[in-house]
């Protein structure tokens, strides 16, 4: 049995370009960020994820149709699906040269090597990420469904996934999306929105004094 409880894995991007606090124009667009749902996903879920993730990321926010789940993910074993598999997945499908980014929303149980289960996985500063709703329900712990709290958990986990995508680390500060959670209870506590450290590596302070 392995105990280990991650929210997320952290892959390094494969050196591809990314928007730094330091260019000049990273306050106005930084391409496309594009919705890839994999398997049945709430309608709602998307709907508030296109809402909420363009004004944070200053990208278009675009949903492809639904993908299949990936057999060949599958770990029969365990029961849940390879993330790294998915990521590998991911980057054939985007292109780098029109600045896109994958987001990847599964409704299945995502795995990594060495972890137990992991909510999801991202490559800093590449790419693609991807996120699994599945432990954010509260039926997973058999508790009766809450629709506003599971979607403000799907929100949070998608934004944080991407954040590191955007190249930004774990963050100290406890309300900050980017802070490290070692428990859902520790997700409901933090806020869905970028601390001013955080929001400022993502450009949005570029035409503010810095400290
Ligand atoms: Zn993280
Ligand atoms: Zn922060």
């Amino acid at each position: 049995m392995i105990f280990a409880i991650c929210l997320c894995l952290i892959n390094s991007g494969a050196g591809i370009l990314r928007l730094n606090a330091g260019d000049k124009d990273s306050s106005s667009m930084v391409g496309k960020i594009i919705l890839f749902p994999i398997g049945e996903i709430e309608g709602s879920v998307l709907e508030a994820l296109e809402k909420d993730l363009p004004a944070k990321f200053h990208a278009e926010v675009k949903r492809q149709n639904p993908m299949p789940i990936p057999e060949d993910a599958f770990h029969p074993a365990r029961k849940q699906y390879s993330s790294s598999l998915i990521l590998k997945k991911l980057r054939g499908l985007v292109r780098s040269e029109k600045q896109e980014i994958a987001l990847a929303i599964a409704n299945v149980d995502l795995y990594a090597e060495g972890l137990n289960f992991v909510f999801g996985e991202a490559e800093f500063g590449g790419r693609c990420a991807v996120i699994s709703l599945t432990r954010l329900r509260q039926g997973f712990y058999s508790l009766p469904e809450k629709k506003a709290l599971f979607t403000e958990r799907a929100i949070k986990e998608a934004v944080h996934e991407l954040g590191h995508v955007f190249g930004i680390e774990h963050c100290p500060h406890p309300e900050c999306v980017m802070h490290f959670s070692n428990s859902l209870m520790d997700t409901d506590k933090k806020s869905a929105s970028f601390c001013s450290r955080c929001r400022g590596i993502l450009g949005d302070s570029s035409h503010e004094s810095r400290h």
